[in-house]
């Protein structure tokens, strides 16, 4: 029988976190960012403007428009649960909008560092959960732990920390526990395909279980009714990849925000910790 890929750890009620309740935050990602029109969001704004959408109570005016308006940026953006994070923890329940403006862009810069912190977390989580990855269990935990540790310090501290070094380390076991995943469902069944090939690529109902498509361009392809057991998604883009009727249940590595930018069906499988976009229905 085969193994399963994933096992409960003990950081699940830290990966809960990591979703996002935008009840308990106050409008940081429609404010604290730059955004484009051509990205699916409403207009171009500065970072640290609010979008002309965002209501006194931080909701969104056009919410339930979001799909029919086209704004694929605004439907698929997933701050990793930054936002309620920031709002509620760090500044305790205080809004930007009540601060003087130095204070409201330290806020902002803190959304974006928390931000990138809770996304590495995301992934070693997920790391420590593989079966085939046990071999790298202190080092992934003694990370969880210091990154932990860093969102929990104050403002200064969080701005001052030095992520491109966490980046470095985590790339780097990150990359050799997914080669063990690969590896432990029989590797690449398709042989190495050439990258190029990703965009808008019909897979054609496929047995890509172990293929590494980390940081692969993949929009618009076709991976409709594909196998792909401990397949590697680590930073590939999925815009408009469909996902019908695929099993991802034992896929590797994936985030909310690329499965709300792909697209899928009832039928499609996700992991326990992701949640089926509502557009999907
Ligand atoms: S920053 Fe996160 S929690 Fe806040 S509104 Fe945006 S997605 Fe929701
Ligand atoms: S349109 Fe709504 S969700 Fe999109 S940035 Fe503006 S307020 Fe936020």
């Amino acid at each position: 029988m085969d193994r399963n890929i994933h096992m409960e750890n003990q950081f699940e009620d830290l990966r809960a976190q990591l979703h996002i309740d935008c009840g308990k935050c106050c409008g940081l990602c429609c404010t604290a960012l730059y955004f484009s029109k051509s990205e699916g969001f409403p207009s171009n704004k500065k970072a640290g403007k609010p979008c002309p959408n965002l209501l006194s109570d931080f909701r969104c005016k056009i919410h339930s428009q979001l799909s029919q308006e086209g704004l694929k940026g605004c439907i698929a953006y997933d701050c990793f649960g930054a936002g309620q994070k920031v709002t509620q923890m760090i500044y305790s329940g205080s809004a930007w909008k009540t601060m003087p403006p130095d204070r409201a862009q330290e806020m902002f810069d803190v959304f974006i560092r928390v931000y990138q912190l809770h996304q590495i977390l995301w992934y070693l989580i997920e790391a420590l959960s593989l079966t085939a990855a046990q071999k790298h269990k202190n080092e992934l935990k003694g990370l969880i732990l210091k990154i932990q540790t860093t969102v929990g310090n104050s403002p200064a501290d969080i701005c001052s920390c030095d992520i491109e070094a966490y980046r470095k380390r985590v790339n780097h076991v990150l990359k050799e526990v997914g080669d063990s995943v690969g590896e432990s469902v029989g590797g690449n069944k398709t042989g190495k395909l050439d990258e190029s090939e990703y965009l808008g690529r019909q897979f054609g109902k496929a047995d890509l279980s172990g293929q590494d498509f980390s940081m692969a361009l993949m929009i618009a392809s076709d991976l409709s009714g594909c196998k792909l057991r401990g397949t590697n998604f680590l930073g590939a883009d999925l815009r408009d990849t469909d996902l019908s009727n695929a099993d991802l249940s034992e896929s590797i590595f994936l985030t909310q925000m690329q499965i709300n930018e792909a697209k899928g069906n009832k039928h499609t499988r996700l992991p326990d910790w992701l949640e089926r976009p509502d557009h999907w229905k």
